[in-house]
């Protein structure tokens, strides 16, 4: 039988199939396919019994992909998550998540929840700052439930990883998000035992059929791994436009002469926001050791 892990903890992984939930084994798997299943995959399963839904993983099905931070398979999208206000959205920080998930190659999507402590002109700048990036900019409010439809429209039928530092209301968000499907999902939900415990752990939660969302840890701070200082321009989608112009090939876009990338910021098509924080990371890269 075919099934997709949607959690893993001490040696155990808990595999969806239609309406139940497995707790399964890897035994052997380690040694045939040389990698540890991960939450998100799919994976063949021999029942081992029906009544207390045990079951052995016997392989894992191929990736599309792999993301590292979370540690999670088969993702489609990553939706990163600021409170509009209380706290005040950190955009350095959603620029360094948006960064990691470049990297990653992982399409991004972006949420401004609490959007009921703001008026329209805040709303309009943090559009502007992301208008250029290509990133869906959404607008949400779990606590008067508003732009829940357009949330579960970009949701729908992908597996989404949800990422946010702490307070900006992503349980909220999410619990808004299961509520409405908890008819057709009550099952499901109620196999799985939510409890604080599960917080350092990615599990992915069934919204709807074919739909997960990826509850991650919130975070307060994003290293940058691996990453040359060359390659962080690369991950900026809002000035690949205007690298064609720069008069320096390998131009970093930061004291050059004749810079196509700060011209597009001087005439306000790179945000000023987006732009500092480009080189508050690549300074900060310039300052890391290769390994
Ligand atoms: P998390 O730490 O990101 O999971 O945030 P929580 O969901 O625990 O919410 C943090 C606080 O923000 C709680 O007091 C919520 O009641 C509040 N909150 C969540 N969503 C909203 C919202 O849309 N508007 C307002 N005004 N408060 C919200
Ligand atoms: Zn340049």
């Amino acid at each position: 039988m075919r099934g997709r892990i949607v959690r893993g903890i001490a040696g155990f992984y808990y595999v969806q199939t239609g309406s139940r939930i497995y707790e399964c084994k890897a035994k052997g798997i380690f040694r045939k396919d040389k990698k540890k299943p991960l939450p998100g995959d799919y994976v063949e399963i021999d029942i081992l019994d029906e009544v207390s839904l045990t079951a052995n993983i016997s392989a894992i099905l191929p990736r599309t992909n792999e993301l590292i931070r979370p540690a999670v398979a088969n993702v489609d999208l990553a939706l990163v998550i600021m409170a509009a206000a209380s706290p005040a959205p950190n955009l350095n920080l959603l620029d360094r998540f948006l960064v990691t998930m470049e990297q990653q190659r992982v399409n991004c999507c972006v949420c401004f929840n609490k959007q009921d402590l703001v008026d329209e002109q805040t709303k309009d700048r943090l559009r502007e700052s992301y208008r250029n990036t290509g990133y869906p900019v959404l607008f949400t409010s779990a606590r008067q439930e508003e732009g829940l439809l357009e949330l579960r429209k970009v949701l729908s039928g992908r597996t989404t990883t949800v990422a946010g530092p702490s307070g900006v209301g992503k349980s909220s968000l999410i619990n808004c998000l299961q509520s409405h499907t908890s008819m057709e999902t009550g099952e499901i939900s109620s196999k799985i035992e939510r409890g604080k415990h599960t917080t350092r752990h990615s599990e992915l939660i069934c919204v709807s059929e074919g739909t997960y969302i990826v509850d991650t840890p919130g975070f307060s701070s994003i290293e940058l791994y691996g990453m040359e200082k060359e390659e962080l321009q690369d991950y900026f989608p809002d000035f690949a436009p205007w690298e064609p112009e720069c008069r320096f090939a390998g131009c970093a876009h930061v004291k050059e002469r004749d810079c196509g990338v700060k011209r597009a910021l001087e005439r306000g098509e790179i945000s000023a926001s987006r732009y500092e924080n480009y080189c508050q990371l690549y300074e900060e890269l310039k300052g890391h050791r290769k390994y």
